[in-house]
Formats: C-alpha cells, structure tokens, sequence
C-alpha cells in the first residue's frame, strides 16, 4: 500500500505537492480549510485545524502528517504525537517558525547570527531599545504575521503604541534594529527524520511591500564565502532545531558582508519556487521525500540561473484563465503555475519560474509573462 501523507490545510502549497506526491507514488490527502480550497483535488477532509477532534478524524488513516503552514496550534500538534501520530515538522522543531520570539532566543543559543532583538512589554522598554539603535526599529507581534503583516518601522514607542495596548499579562512585542541590508536572500535546506540534509543554493528573494516579489536562482554575485556561510546557517539550524521536510532561512546580507537571520518557514516556501523546473529536485518533492523518511533528492540546478515571478493580484478585469492562453504563446519557455484561487488585490494567485543561461534574458521573459496577468 502507498505511504499516506496527510496535509493540514489547503492553500498552494499543497496544491504543489499533489503532483510530486504522483509521481512519487504517495498517497496525498489533504485537511483544508473550507470548500474550493488551492488543494481541493487532494482534499479528503474539510475542517478546522484547530479542533483536536477534526484533526484526529483526519490523521487517523493517514502514516505522516505535514502542513501547509505553520498555524496549527501546539496543543493539537503535541496531543497528536502523544497519539503516536509520525508529524513532520514536530512541534518542537515547529514552535520556532510559530512564534518569532521563541525563534530569536533559541537562534542566540545556538549561535546564529541576527539582528539585534528584545522582547518588550511596554512602551518604556520599546522607547529603550529604540534609544539604544538610532531612535529606530522593527517591532513584530510574535506569532500570526505573513507577507509584512505584524511588521512595523517604529520611530518611537507610540508608533506601536497599539499593538503594546493590545498585549495580554505576560505578553511581548519583538523589537529588532532596523537592519541596512543591501539585498535579501533565502536559505532551503531538507533534512529527514533519520538525519540526512541537503542544501538548496542560496537565492536572492526581493519584496514589494513585504511580499515576495520575485526570486533569482542562485544568488548573483554571491562570493563563495557568503555561499557557505549561508548553507552553515541553514544547516545548523534544521539540525539545531530538529527539522524534518524543507526549511526556508530568510537572510539580511548587510553592506558589511554579513549574513543575519530574518524568519524561518519550516515547510515549502515561496523562495524555493524556482525549484519546482530549475533543480534537479523541486522543493515540493523534497518536502515529501523528507516528511516520508525516503531518501533526499539532487538539489543541483539544471540551469545556470533560474527566475521566479509571483502573480500578485490577478487581472483587474476578467479572469486569469483568460490570460493563460497569451501567456503561454508568447513566452513558451516560461513555466505558469496558478493556485486555483479567486484574484484579490495583493493576494498570491501563481507564479511564473523561467530558466537559462543569460540572466537578463530569464528575467524578462518571466517578468513579461507574469504580466499579462496583470
Ligand atoms: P513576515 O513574517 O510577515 O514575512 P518578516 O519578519 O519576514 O515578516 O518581515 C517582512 C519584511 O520586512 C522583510 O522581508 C524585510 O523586508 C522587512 N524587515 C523585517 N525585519 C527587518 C529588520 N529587522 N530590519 C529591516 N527590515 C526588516
């Protein structure tokens, strides 16, 4: 019988696994939100991944649990490892890609480099932090943000004032300094359960409003030494912390050359979609490879540089099945893949992956396909 993985929640990143899990003769079910889902073709269960029931119903015929994002409480997450369930990542590993300052006190354990950080409770603490770095920083609720939501650049304490307002008895706010980075790259690294680890190389991610615009596959101009400095970092942290399926390090490169850790995904990531047609191994089908203890894939590119460009929004007017047909006449070699969701403005509704041997020749034909869903 094929290995049954099951996936809590629905959106595109479990719609991209269904395809590899395929092809890898797995079994893919998926727990989704609610009805018409990115992942419906694979959905077996509709529910409420919070509610301990919902859940236990789900996994109950399944061999390995994964996740399409990180918001499934730890309370369900440890009953279902107290069941016996095989869930990957653990909640221990887990815990640190939920709450951003759990994550930053564990990094400073182990001795990985970031930004400046402190917990604060109050507006003194903020305003003392912020008089210790310029009279700047960036203040982030802890847990629930994505795509810039919960990050803020404060100037003083009372920039923040409601988010401190907001806060529960024991509660916190992370403030970090406001770091001059040069450019942002992104770390993926699969490590199993029985302990192999391969490393992605390092890309250069770009942000339009806190969400990810555009990715370069590997890096440009990336020296050698900030190549394994950055692959260091992603190693030592998925075994520093436990992980098992992809890990995704956001990185500052500073104009001092140094590499400082922004956040963690532990599941695919939206730098690593260039690798779906630009790796040897896809992200998608490394994830499954790692969650299901196989053995890990090539992470070698197959071309010398690989461009990603999200779809952001969708058409203003009419639908973007419209558009694929243009799309794909004019830029046969562009790779459209779209999430099977309504277009809203902002919103990730796909992404064009490009692949070449001229960087400028890639990132054009992945820009001008992206557009015509515009
Ligand atoms: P999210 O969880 O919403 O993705 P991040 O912590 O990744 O939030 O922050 C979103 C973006 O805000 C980052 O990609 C970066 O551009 C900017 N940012 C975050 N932290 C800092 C910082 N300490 N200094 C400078 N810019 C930052």
């Amino acid at each position: 019988m094929a290995l049954r993985v099951g996936v809590i929640g629905g959106g595109q990143l479990a719609r991209m696994m269904i395809a590899p899990a395929v092809e890898l003769g797995l079994d893919l079910r998926v727990l989704a939100e609610g009805e018409g889902m990115s992942a419906d073709l694979a959905a077996t269960a509709v529910g409420d991944y919070r509610d301990i029931e919902v859940v236990r119903a789900f996994v109950k015929d399944v061999d390995v649990v994964t996740f399409d994002h990180e918001h499934v409480p730890q309370a369900v997450l440890r009953a279902l490892v107290a069941d016996g369930v095989a869930v990957h990542p653990g909640p221990d590993a887990l815990q640190f890609a939920q709450d951003k300052l759990v994550m930053r006190a564990r990094l400073a354990e182990l001795g990985v480099p970031q930004p400046d950080w402190a917990a604060v409770h109050d507006g003194t603490e903020l305003q003392a932090f912020l008089d210790d770095h310029d009279g700047r920083g960036v203040v982030k609720t802890p847990r629930g943000g994505y795509d810039g939501k919960g990050v803020r650049v404060v100037r003083s304490a009372d920039d923040a004032q409601d988010w401190l307002a907001a806060l529960g008895d024991g509660e916190a706010l992370l403030v970090e300094e406001l770091v001059p980075f040069v450019r942002e790259l992104a770390q993926q690294v699969a490590r199993r359960p029985s302990g192999e680890i391969v490393a992605y190389p390092v890309v250069e991610t770009v942000q339009r409003d806190g969400v990810c615009a555009e990715v370069i596959a590997p890096a440009p101009a990336a020296a050698d030494r900030l190549v394994q400095v950055a692959e260091g970092i992603g190693r030592s942290i998925a075994e520093g912390l436990g992980v098992t399926g992809m890990l995704a390090v956001e990185l500052f490169e500073t104009d001092d050359e140094r590499i400082l850790v922004n956040e963690l995904a532990m599941r695919p990531h939206n730098s690593g979609h260039w690798s779906q047609d630009g790796a040897v191994t896809g992200q998608f089908e490394q994830h499954l490879r790692a969650v299901a203890d196989l053995p890990l894939g090539d992470t070698a590119p197959r071309s010398q540089w690989s461009v990603m460009v999200n779809i952001l929004g969708g058409p203003r007017e009419g639908s973007l099945g419209e558009r694929f047909a243009g799309a794909m006449a004019e830029h046969p070699a562009a790779k459209i893949h779209t999430y099977g969701k309504d277009p809203r403005p902002g919103r990730k509704v796909g992404h064009v992956n490009v692949s070449g041997d001229d960087l400028d020749d890639a990132v054009y034909v992945a820009r001008a396909a992206a557009a015509h869903f515009d």
